[in-house]
């Protein structure tokens, strides 16, 4: 990943926690603010928090400098300690195979460049629209789909949005706009709440979608004053958060993600990651403890093939039986849409469903 574009507006980021370089006093920035710089950033502490000094001592894989450890403390917490095989643990921590390169793996393997319209929009369906608004996030997920994404060339502030917001009022076919990045959530409320205005005022949108992994990953992001300006806009508010485990919705994040899904529509989308939610067990948990919160499990994905990511593909057929399975264990709502994101085409591409469930002989 190219170093975020306003990491130090979204941030206030630090690169390390023994010495992090203060660049607004903590008595200007906001308790979420606070709590990313003081996120987790070397290998060597996080394993100590985790009681696994005896785990891995090789150096981090290659590419892992340019898309460092990153987690914070709020996730750690939700860390079993002393399991190296803990599935948020394993979401986190640079693997060695991250270096190897594997056929079929690529830098954009969602077909992002082949779907820009000019600087920080893409458009890949119809009617829909979705600004890269960040190249800052809260967490580094190993397997990210954006891990390579060249954030640098796109804008940083307000004023660099103009084309973007240009192309956007002059396609009255768009009716949704999506946020994403990086992670949107990672921008201060003030430019946030700018950008909401401009999109406010472009009469043919009716809806704003947020992409976000923060309510998850750093709860302290769901403030009042969060929720009190994605309702009052005119625009109506769809936030997507991203959780692959139901250990990841615990304590504070169950607790922010509750608040969240009162007033605003909530859903989620998950990636199927070998050896975090690969099995019927995990993914029957997570719809439960999703619906617990008042969020609806909406996608799960099938892993994009990006660079660095193949250690945690997990194959279709795999994920077929899986969601047959969960067919057979859960209401409808709670089984989440299997697909896969295909350069090119049209919407998310269905993953169907393998033929041995319409032989189902449970009642
Ligand atoms: S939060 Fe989303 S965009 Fe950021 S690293 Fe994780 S998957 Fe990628």
């Amino acid at each position: 990943m190219t170093p975020p574009s306003d990491i130090v507006l979204a941030a206030d980021a630090a690169p390390s926690v023994a010495a992090p370089t203060v660049l607004l006093s903590d008595r200007l920035r906001e308790p979420w603010q606070i709590a990313l710089s003081q996120a987790v950033r070397t290998r060597s502490e996080l394993l100590s928090l985790l009681n696994l000094e005896n785990h891995e001592r090789v150096p981090p894989p290659r590419v892992a400098r340019d898309f460092p450890l990153l987690v914070p403390r709020s996730y750690v917490h939700r860390i079993r300690p002393g399991d190296p095989d803990d599935p948020l643990f394993r979401q986190v921590w640079a693997a060695a195979s991250e270096d190897s390169s594997v056929n079929g793996f690529t830098e954009d393997a969602v077909g992002d460049e082949a779907a820009r319209l000019g600087p920080g929009i893409l458009q890949k369906y119809r009617g829909r629209a979705l600004l890269v608004t960040t190249g800052a996030c809260a967490i580094h997920c190993r397997y990210c789909f954006r891990r390579h994404y060249p954030y640098s060339e796109e804008p940083r502030q307000l004023a660099d949005w103009e084309p973007a917001l240009q192309l956007l009022a002059a396609d009255p076919t768009i009716m949704e706009v999506l946020l994403s990045g990086g992670d949107p959530l990672t921008i201060p409320d003030r430019r946030l709440s700018e950008l909401l205005d401009r999109l406010d005022a472009i009469p043919h949108l009716q809806r704003v979608r947020i992409h976000t992994r923060l309510p998850v990953v750093l709860p302290e992001r769901v403030t009042t004053a969060l929720i009190d300006r994605l309702v009052s806009g005119r625009l109506q508010p769809v936030v997507v958060i991203h959780a692959n485990h139901s250990q990841e919705l615990q304590f504070d994040a169950a607790d922010a993600i509750r608040r969240l899904s009162q007033p605003v529509t909530v859903l989620n989308q998950a990636v199927l990651l070998r050896g975090v939610n690969d099995s019927v067990e995990a993914l029957v948990e997570l719809s439960e403890r999703l619906m617990s919160l008042r969020v609806l499990p909406y996608y799960l994905h099938q892993l994009d093939r990006v660079t660095g990511a193949a250690e945690f593909e997990v194959p279709v057929e795999v994920g077929k039986e899986l969601i047959s399975e969960l067919h057979r264990r859960l209401p409808g709502y709670l089984v989440p849409r299997y697909v896969q994101e295909v350069p090119g085409a049209p919407h998310k591409v269905p993953i169907s469903l393998a033929v041995s469930s319409l032989s189902d002989d449970t009642p």
